[in-house]
């Protein structure tokens, strides 16, 4: 397989040429642009949604909207306890926010269990 030329999504022909961004198969006409082909590829950057749909960001404050049990504690996080400023990590399972929660100390959330505030 050649980088230099792209064969034809639609009929596989290797008769393609371009023509402006776009690419175009002499053999069948399809016409498609190489770069939208190319970010099919690729995973969209991650977006990280809280409980409700909106997208969290680095710095996000959230609140808890379950009781969540800490291990190691015999406490748990409250409903409605302020997270302030979160990161977004790729963490271990589901865990995807990186925070620290006042009276528990530094920890990882899953961003199904907080709302951004
Ligand atoms: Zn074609």
């Amino acid at each position: 397989m050649t980088a230099a030329a792209p064969t034809c999504p639609e009929c596989s022909s290797e008769y393609t040429y371009e023509m402006g961004a776009l690419l175009v198969c002499s053999m069948c006409a399809h016409e498609w642009s190489p770069t939208a082909t190319a970010a099919d590829d690729e995973p969209a950057d991650r977006v990280i949604r809280d409980s409700v749909g909106n997208v969290l960001t680095d710095g996000d404050t959230v609140t808890v909207v379950k009781d969540l049990k800490v291990k190691g504690s015999s406490t748990s996080i409250k409903v409605g306890t302020k997270v302030r400023n979160i990161r977004l990590v790729d963490g271990v399972g589901d865990h995807d926010i990186d925070c620290k929660v006042d009276g528990f100390g530094p920890m990882q959330l899953k961003s199904s269990v907080v709302k951004k505030a």
